[in-house]
């Protein structure tokens, strides 16, 4: 299971396949992306090897300077296309991936199914976004704050990334338990779980804490806890041979 995320000037989409294919040595069961183009989030997912994602996305619309990619190592919901990551919020405007388990996801679940959402995939982690999203639309606070109270909420580990159809200009990404690196570009930020998919294109990374937020928004990372006490970036050198 894994993360890539990238946000930047250049095509998202190679770049994370890349990085995904680097992650492959972790076992994994299905991937997939999410992306942003001409005002429309493309998410393209498949059960079984990244190849077999590539194939089927390489048909579609891949343009994007902007974008999540993900494989699953599936603990909730067989692997198939459907429960592969990255998961829509029933407003259709946010994309997250997720490595880990939302222990806490059923009762979430219930809450939000009372309110009406529906869900697609029998993932705990769709529960998750839709929480997210659900707080968004009700508190009326910046994409990361919501993201933040809702981590407050969460019972669990995770490494997380989402992206927004309303800001293709903001990442956000969080972990607890699961590994997570930020890397520092010129004008571009990676995500991965490791530092392999990143050490190609810089070698200046964040490792993030348990319980930190990453929030790249217009070229600026800024790092916050979920309690809200923002963090100062602990930049590393890495020197590692592929
Ligand atoms: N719990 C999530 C799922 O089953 C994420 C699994 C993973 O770590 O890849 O979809």
């Amino acid at each position: 299971c894994g993360i890539v995320g990238y946000i930047g000037k250049k095509e998202a989409y190679p770049i994370i396949v890349k990085g995904l294919q680097r992650l492959e040595y972790r076992g994994y069961d299905s991937a997939g992306v999410a992306l942003l183009n001409d005002n429309k989030l493309n998410v393209y997912k498949k059960k079984g090897k990244v190849a077999d994602l590539h194939d089927f996305a390489k048909e579609h619309d891949l343009k994007s300077t902007i974008g999540i990619g993900h494989t699953r190592w599936a603990t909730h919901g067989e692997p198939n296309d459907v429960n592969a990551h990255p998961h829509v919020s029933n407003g259709g405007k946010l994309a997250m991936i997720h490595n880990g388990i939302i222990e806490n996801y059923a009762s979430i679940k219930t809450d939000l199914t009372s309110k009406g959402y529906t869900f697609q995939s029998e993932t705990d982690s769709e529960v998750f976004i839709n929480f997210v999203e659900d707080i968004y639309l009700n508190t009326k606070v910046p994409l990361a704050e919501a993201v933040r109270l809702a981590l407050n909420k969460v019972v669990g580990a995770y490494a997380i990334a989402i992206m927004s159809l309303e800001d293709p200009n903001l990442l956000i990404a969080a972990r607890k338990g699961s590994p997570l690196v930020v890397g520092l570009g010129k004008d571009e930020f990676f995500l991965a779980s490791d530092a392999t998919p990143i050490i190609e294109y810089t070698n200046e990374v964040v490792y993030l804490d348990d319980q930190e937020i990453a929030i790249i928004k217009d070229g600026g990372l800024t790092i916050k806890n979920i309690e809200d006490v923002e963090m100062k970036p602990y930049v590393q050198t890495v020197d590692i041979e592929l």
